[in-house]
């Protein structure tokens, strides 16, 4: 199976629970992340009243312009990725602050019949995807005929869950950057932020910086008071790409 391009759900988001005795004067619309986020910067000065008369949306805007960056760190958001590639999950874990990460395992999971990212600079190229194809099959085809030789070295293990532990850490050797696989990410919206801006910037690699957008796309939807100041545009390699207006707080 190829992936033509990544699938992303988003499997978690915040639940914001207001106290009671400290209500806050919203205005406007907001979303649970953007309320907990305005609540806990609101806490530092006690301004529930909310005397400026702003909408959650001014309140956060406001928030990013003075680099006020720690009270987004409480709402977390966790996106299932699908149908990227293993090249692509090694530039992503480079996020470190912020961010949690559960991927599929090649040592536990059998990848005879894994799926195989078509690398986006490719995609529409007959010639090159043939060439490329040709490669992902020969490599998978490796990859199995190790896996059986390896059981069969190995067949004096006798905890056979070992033993195919051994044969595919082994084996996977073989297998491409292409190769696809699952990821969970939860990150907080100030380090979303961190990566999406370096990652849809237009010297990020193709399918990371593809990603990066569907992400900031999606993550819009969710907070628009967290992610709204990141504007995707068409840059002259004619692939999208992302500029953010309150850079790194
Ligand atoms: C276009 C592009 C090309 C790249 N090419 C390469 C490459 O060729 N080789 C390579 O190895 N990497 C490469 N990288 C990865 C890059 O070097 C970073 O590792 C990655 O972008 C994560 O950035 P970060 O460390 O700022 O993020 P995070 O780890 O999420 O950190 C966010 C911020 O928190 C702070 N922070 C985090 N950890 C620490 C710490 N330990 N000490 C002090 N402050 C900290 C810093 O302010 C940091 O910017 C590339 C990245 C991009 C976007």
């Amino acid at each position: 199976m190829l992936y033509y391009e990544p699938r992303l759900t988003v499997i978690a988001r915040p639940a914001f629970s207001e106290p009671a005795h400290l209500p806050v004067q919203w205005g406007g619309e907001g979303t649970d992340g953007e309320h907990l986020a305005e609540f806990a910067g609101r806490l530092c000065y006690m301004s529930q009243r909310n005397p400026a008369g702003r909408t959650t949306r001014e309140y956060l805007v406001n928030i990013l312009k003075q680099g006020h960056g720690s009270v987004l760190e409480h709402a977390n958001y966790s996106l299932l990725l699908e149908g990227v590639s293993r090249s692509l999950t090694h530039e992503l874990v480079r996020h470190r602050a912020g961010f949690a990460y559960s991927q599929l395992s090649q040592r536990y999971v059998d990848e005879s019949e894994a799926a195989f990212v078509v690398p986006p600079a490719i995609i529409g190229d007959t010639a090159l995807e043939s060439a490329w194809k040709t490669q992902i099959e020969s490599a998978q085809q490796a990859y199995v005929a190790l896996v059986s030789e390896l059981m069969a070295r190995y067949a004096w293990v006798d905890d056979k869950v070992h033993r195919r532990k051994m044969a595919r850490e082994a084996a996977r050797g073989v297998l491409p950057n292409s190769t696809e696989t699952k990821i969970v990410v939860t990150a907080n919206a100030r380090a979303w932020r961190t990566m999406l801006e370096l990652r849809s910037s237009e010297g990020a690699e193709l399918e990371i910086r593809r990603l990066a957008v569907l992400a900031i796309r999606v993550l819009q939807a969710e907070a628009p008071g967290f992610f709204g100041d990141l504007e995707v545009y068409t840059a002259d390699d004619r692939r999208e790409a992302a500029r953010i207006t309150y850079h790194k707080v």
